[in-house]
């Protein structure tokens, strides 16, 4: 479903009285990811919705939506690199305090990949009994860096517009690198999941060491940890790895780039012309520890010291 499709959907439940309580948004980026909350809230809030099931835009209820003000909403977005305990604890006391008047109270939880495993605990009670017309929508790029009991007390969206093509990256020999394949059970389309999970990581993997993030191992790590790779799809990750900074290199050179193709764009966005030295030693370093691995060293483990070793030259 796209954006408009997957706001009216949820505004005819809404009618119907059958909305749930709480839903997971799955999409590609943060950005169509927001553009769809924030049409799913419209939606459900405006006062002079089309025939066609759009909102006006023009309306109080619209206005103050878009500017973040509407009293009904609360939009939580991470901490700096997660969404941590204490802000999700504060927004649920701030939740339970709220003068009642209004109908229907949005709390929309954005990056919900960045959840820690103690604001997920947290908010575990809140999710399963929000109190009356409460409705959670939980923004992520990446299914499986949720915490399973949050997924079980959710609804799954999942946005297909702009979705990654599996085909597309296939010929461009990406998913080729992924293994497993033809698992015995046959559940092709988890392996697809699963791929699309690892290819998001790699893409802001390869974005925190290109451009030297302070932060940018923490951002990841936690997701990586939840993700739960085995042993080959880490190696994978780490050829995917090596693959961007390729990509990346002939994106400065202005060069086609071979592997990410369907990405052009956000390795374009990355890539400094005066870096190059710095991506060649980084695809240097991930082939060095490319060959390192084996079943006795976590990936993990291994590229964060590769992590910690550009930090440190860059302070
Ligand atoms: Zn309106």
């Amino acid at each position: 479903m796209d954006a408009t499709e997957i706001a009216n959907k949820m505004r005819r439940l809404h009618d119907l009285h059958r909305l749930g309580h709480a839903y997971i948004l799955l999409g590609e980026s943060l950005t169509v990811l927001r553009q769809t909350a924030h049409q799913i809230v419209q939606g459900l809030y405006c006062s002079r919705v089309s025939p066609s099931g759009d909102a006006c835009q023009t309306c109080d209820e619209c206005l103050r939506i878009a500017s973040g003000n509407h009293l009904g909403m609360t939009w939580i977005a991470p901490d700096g690199a997660s969404l941590k305990i204490a802000q999700m604890r504060s927004a649920w006391s701030a939740d339970t305090r709220k003068a009642s008047g209004v109908t229907l109270r949005m709390i929309v939880v954005e990056d919900a990949q960045k959840l820690t495993v103690e604001a997920t605990n947290a908010i575990l009670k809140w999710v399963e009994e929000p109190g009356e017309n409460r409705l959670f929508l939980f923004l992520t790029v990446s299914l499986a860096a949720l915490l399973p009991t949050l997924r079980s007390r959710c609804a799954l969206l999942r946005i297909d517009k702009n979705s990654l093509n599996l085909q597309e990256t296939d010929d461009d020999g990406l998913f080729a690198l992924w293994p497993n394949k033809e698992e015995e059970d046959g559940d092709f389309a988890k392996v697809q999941a699963q791929f699309a999970d690892a290819l998001s990581l790699v893409l802001e993997l390869g974005q925190s060491l290109a451009t030297q993030e302070p932060h940018g191992w923490h951002a990841v790590a936690d997701r990586f940890a939840k993700m739960n790779f085995k042993a080959e799809q880490g190696y994978a990750i780490v050829d995917l790895l090596i693959a961007y900074f390729r990509d990346l290199i002939a994106v400065s050179c202005s060069q086609p780039v071979s592997h990410f193709r369907a990405q052009i764009r956000q390795l374009q966005h990355v890539a400094k012309g005066e870096q190059i030295d710095h991506y060649a030693r980084i695809a240097v370093e991930l082939g060095a520890l490319r060959r390192r691995l084996s079943s006795h060293v976590q990936v993990a483990t291994a590229l964060e010291a590769v992590f910690l070793q550009f930090q440190r030259e860059s302070a």
